[in-house]
């Protein structure tokens, strides 16, 4: 999500709770089964715990190569721990040995999904549906995945090096390019900050206000988001070309983020980061902190920023910006590897002092320049 300095009424937040994968996610995916080969696998799923989930699902494979629950299985652990590769390749090998297999089916789809692989997505979730036809989530889900896609197909795409942008010809060629332009200079320079790179193109697709909100069902005031694609919608609020590069580079470092460590990365962090990274303009950090009614604490912006209103959101923005700002100081060229090792599941403060950092010394500076007593 990303917030607006050209326009300061306006939020130009995303809802990505709105089309968020991974809500979807643990909706549709893992359902430990009845009579399972390795039960402790998917009780180590279901405590969250899938580096064991993985482990034993990857012995038990070794006794039951063919056993389609026992993929699904460790293709559900692969997913949760980021590995969206591997949990591919397991929920494929799972739905070979049983193509009725609804569940792997289902968040086989939501995977290729969150990968821009639309069709394999869209021909996964069919099936699912035609297995389930009672599942409602199932058919809604369907329903605007088939709905997006006609969208699309109808957008003109521009393939450059390491990004597909899609957007309606005619009037939009320029933005298409100009934003083409943008990341393309933005992509070397972020991806160095976080030391990692996205492994495929990452699409990008230019709405007009109109379609990004049917698409996305985001609130009016949000002009850009990132669930595996990322999204903007051009025109109206990003009328100017600073707010719209600002947009589109902020959602790029939600991308490289989600390359660098698909789960578990707070929202302070992430939108830290991609606030931080997004331009060198930070005046209006201080502002909004001075303005602050209050200031929230880092814990409670674990969650994304999605349910706040116009007002805590901006502060909370400004709160994530100092704690980024603060951590690439503090860890330099680490940032990158510190950004994987809370992908892995260690916490913040684990992960500061794994680089010599002192956790009080981050959370000292951070409530002294945000001004926390
Ligand atoms: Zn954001």
């Amino acid at each position: 999500m990303a917030i607006p300095r050209s326009t300061w009424g306006l939020l130009l937040a995303a809802f990505l709770a709105a089309f968020s994968g991974l809500l979807v996610a643990t909706r549709l995916g893992a359902r430990p089964p009845r009579e399972a080969v390795a039960p402790e696998a998917w009780h180590a799923l279901e405590r969250n715990d899938p580096e064991q989930a993985a482990s034993i699902f990857k012995r038990a494979l070794n006794e039951h190569p063919r056993d389609p629950m026992l993929h699904y299985g460790a293709g559900s652990a692969a997913y949760a721990l980021g590995r969206t590769d591997a949990a591919l390749a397991s929920l494929k090998r799972a739905v070979d040995l049983d193509p009725d297999f609804a569940d792997a089916l289902a968040l086989l789809g939501q995977i290729a999904y969150e990968r821009g692989d639309s069709a394999l997505a869209i021909r996964s979730l069919q099936k699912a549906s035609s297995l389930r036809p009672g599942d409602r989530r199932v058919a809604e889900l369907l329903d605007r995945w088939q709905r997006e896609s006609s969208v699309h197909n109808s957008y003109v795409e521009k393939p450059i090096e390491h990004f597909r942008i899609l957007y309606e010809g005619g009037a939009q060629q320029t933005i298409g390019d100009h934003v083409a332009r943008v990341l393309e200079e933005q992509y070397g320079r972020i991806g160095r900050a976080l030391n990692s790179f996205p492994s495929e193109p990452v699409t990008v697709i230019l709405y007009t206000n109109v379609a990004f909100h049917d698409i996305t069902r985001s609130p009016s005031w949000s002009a850009g988001g990132y669930d595996g694609r990322i999204r903007v919608a051009v025109g109206g609020a990003l009328d100017s070309s600073y707010a719209l590069d600002r947009v589109v580079t902020h959602e790029f470092v939600h991308a490289v983020v989600a390359s660098a460590a698909p789960r578990r990365i707070p929202a302070w962090l992430n939108e830290g980061l991609a606030t931080h990274l997004e331009s060198s303009d930070h005046m209006w950090v201080s502002e909004a902190l001075r303005k602050a009614p209050a200031i929230v604490p880092l814990d409670n912006l674990v969650q994304g920023f999605g349910g706040l209103d116009e007002q805590s959101a901006l502060v909370a923005y400004a709160e994530s910006e100092t704690a980024a700002d603060i951590l690439c100081s503090q860890l330099g060229s680490n940032l990158g590897s510190f950004l994987q090792l809370v992908g892995s599941g260690r916490s913040v403060d684990d992960a500061l002092m794994e680089f010599q950092v002192q956790p009080n010394a981050f959370h000292a500076e951070w409530r002294r320049r945000v001004g926390m007593p």
